[in-house]
């Protein structure tokens, strides 16, 4: 049985004392039994870490594909697990996209963060122009292929669909069709990796809101939600995680 999972990007979004805002409100809340990420700044980690609930994961969005060296500006998975954060995003879109981040090096990041003991929450997603073409499915699993190369799945890893028209735009895609390409990402991992697909969680992200969270987390192969925007307000993420009381 795989258990929710409900997944926060605050992306370049808070410092380090709106961190402690966050978490002291969010320590008050009664939340659902499900299991909570917050992937933050690099520079919020460690006072999240120390101020939030332990029962809240903390995760970076990124991390080196390099264990250590002359590589200005990179924060390695051993800096990450010395301050006690033990889970990353590698090839979230905007990465992808603005910082120019290749299939090779996702799968560079993947096979370090793996190999060192890390939880990855690996984000693949189309184009709104591969959509219309109606070549979404192929792209995505050729996309996960790329970034799994050579390297063995466990539970340790986690996958993120989120298809780029949808993040950040409000066009959330139809949880039918989400649904439909999870599946498509579950039977890959199965050709490619075997019945570990079955163990493997898989998230929709792009314009989750608490009024269609539910929805999209009813679906059989939707594992749980990676949550942008709506994830910076504690009362919005607080709703999305008690999706079951939304109807
Ligand atoms: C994201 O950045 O991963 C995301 C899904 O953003 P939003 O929820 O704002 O669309």
């Amino acid at each position: 049985m795989r258990k929710k999972y409900i997944c926060g990007n605050w992306k370049m979004n808070k410092t380090i004392d709106d961190s402690k805002v966050f978490a002291d409100e969010i320590n008050n809340k009664e939340l659902n039994d499900v299991d909570i990420l917050i992937a933050a700044p690099f520079t919020n980690l460690k006072c999240l870490k120390k101020h939030i609930d332990g029962n809240i994961k903390i995760a970076a969005q990124n991390v080196s594909q390099f264990s250590d060296g002359a590589y200005t500006g990179e924060i390695s998975t051993g800096m990450l697990k010395a301050i006690g954060v033990f889970d990353v995003i590698i090839g979230h879109s905007e990465r992808r996209e603005i910082f120019g981040e290749k299939d090779d090096m996702i799968n560079a990041k993947v096979k370090r963060a793996l190999d060192d003991d890390m939880n990855v929450i690996l984000c693949v997603g189309e184009t709104g122009k591969i959509r219309d073409e109606q070549k979404h499915f192929d792209y995505v699993s050729d996309q996960l292929k790329k970034a799994l190369r050579g390297v063995c799945p466990s539970d340790k890893l986690t996958i993120a669909y989120e298809p780029i028209w949808a993040i950040g735009t409000g066009k959330t895609c139809e949880a039918s069709d989400a649904e439909k390409m999870c599946a498509n990402i579950r039977k890959t991992i199965k050709d490619n990796f075997g019945d570990i697909a079955q163990d493997l969680r898989i998230l929709y992200g792009g314009s989750v809101k608490p009024n269609n969270a539910n929805k999209i987390l009813g679906m059989d192969n939707i594992d749980g939600v990676l949550v942008g925007g709506a994830s910076l307000e504690v009362d919005d993420f607080v709703r999305i995680i008690n999706y079951k009381e939304q109807s």
